[in-house]
């Protein structure tokens, strides 16, 4: 692996140039969203002022280039994620995705007395969409605890998976405690069990080389925005026969082959599932976010975050009266912390006055929370642009933040 240099790296990102209250911002929330650097932004500017028009619809030469311009930004995505084009559902996110496996897969199939087996660490888009499909079917959920490091209690969620089960989602990821699951294992034992697998990868693919088809996986959800792509952009992948077994989701323009009053015939997979105008431009700017994230390369990008992950977290635990939430030896670049005495959003606020972004709350995974005892905590999150001066840039803040809430 050559050495990238990672100055030139951050001077990609236009907005980390820009000042906060003052104070150079240091932008510790790529967990929350990531920054984009300008290769997507003039993608999807170059987009509209060049080649903007609707998808699969008109013959015109525009009509042609938008349409080229979003099936090869499948083409990208479906390369990076290591899966084939015709499997990816092009979609918002991962809150849709995960909302497509629960409404299109799981409902029409799960009766009561079947269950659903989740885990402590989910985010709620990875909770809800199952609690909903389960009050309509009389389905059970079933939840795999952590352990204090943060880990899944992996002999306790293998137990859960009995004959009942039908469906396991987990995320491969944890937004709170930084945990990386150990996906292909989990999933090999559901697989043996006869278990569909839902893996919630919004936390993983902007940081890690992503090998989905080596998973085992049945269904595999990502969002763009975290991997240095545009808002409203994701991707469901699914295997293929799942996906074709399953009725559309959402009806309209785009997922049809033929309408009439008597009846209407569907489009193929993937198309069957993307109702509607996509977000082209979107879509185009997470295919430049993938050339961008590959031109780097995934294992430098893994590599550099872990460094800052070590250095963050040995800076952290020095001070007295901070407490770190996970501590898994397998562990992403999130850091979610509490100082003793300070509340979680004070210090986030005040941080903000130095010109540091951290997120403070519940971070959408209130059953974990209620685990750990807290509200809400701090959380630090790292990307690969972030550099070790501003990791202590934060930390002299966190201290100085600290005597001020004493
Ligand atoms: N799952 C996890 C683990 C997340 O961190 C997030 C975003 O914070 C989501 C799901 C939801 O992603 P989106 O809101 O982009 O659909």
């Amino acid at each position: 692996m050559s050495a990238v240099d990672w100055s030139r790296v951050r001077a990609d990102f236009p907005i980390l140039s820009r000042e906060v209250h003052g104070r150079p911002l240091v932008y510790l929330d790529s967990a929350n969203t990531g920054q984009k650097p300008a290769s997507v932004i003039e993608a999807v500017d170059d987009f509209y002022r060049r080649h903007n028009a609707n998808v699969s619809r008109a013959v015109h030469t525009l009509g042609s280039e938008a349409t080229e311009a979003y099936e090869g930004a499948r083409r990208k995505l479906a390369a990076f994620l290591n899966v084939r084009p015709d499997e990816l559902v092009l979609c918002s996110g991962t809150t849709f995705a995960l909302n497509l496996v629960a409404y299109s897969w799981a409902l029409p199939r799960l009766e009561a007395g079947d269950a659903i087996v989740l885990t402590r660490m989910e985010h709620h888009a990875n909770i809800v969409p199952w609690q909903l499909v389960a009050e309509r079917t009389g389905a059970v959920i079933k939840v795999a605890e952590v352990d204090g490091s943060g880990q899944l209690d992996l002999p306790a969620l293998y137990a859960l998976l009995t004959p009942e089960v039908k469906i396991l989602a987990f995320t491969h990821v944890s937004n709170v405690l930084g945990t990386v699951n150990p996906a292909r294992e989990i999933c090999r034992e559901a697989r043996r069990r006869g278990i569909v697998t839902v893996v919630d990868g919004s936390q993983a693919a902007p940081h890690r080389a992503l090998d989905i088809a080596g998973i085992g996986c049945d269904f595999y959800a990502i969002t763009g925005h975290k991997m240095a792509g545009p808002t409203g952009t994701g991707a469901l992948w699914g295997r293929r026969d799942l996906l074709q077994s399953m009725p559309p989701f959402l009806g309209g323009g785009e997922m049809i082959r033929e309408v009439r009053f008597e009846g209407t015939v569907y489009n193929d997979v993937p198309h069957r599932f993307e109702a509607g105008t996509p977000n082209i431009a979107g879509f185009v700017g997470l295919g430049a976010a993938v050339e961008y994230l590959t031109s780097i390369g995934m294992a430098a990008i893994e590599s550099r975050e872990k460094e800052l992950l070590a250095h963050a977290t040995e800076a952290l635990s020095a001070i007295d009266g901070l407490r770190i939430f996970g501590n898994a030896p397998e562990k992403a670049a999130v850091i979610s912390f509490l100082v003793e005495g300070a509340h979680a959003h004070d210090l986030a606020t005040l941080l903000d006055l130095e010109g540091v972004a951290v997120r403070s709350g519940h971070h959408c995974a209130h059953p974990l929370m209620h685990h750990l005892g807290v509200p809400a905590t701090c959380r630090a999150s790292f990307a690969f642009y972030n550099t070790h001066d501003e990791i202590d840039t934060f930390v002299a803040a966190l201290l100085k933040v600290r005597r001020l809430l004493a």
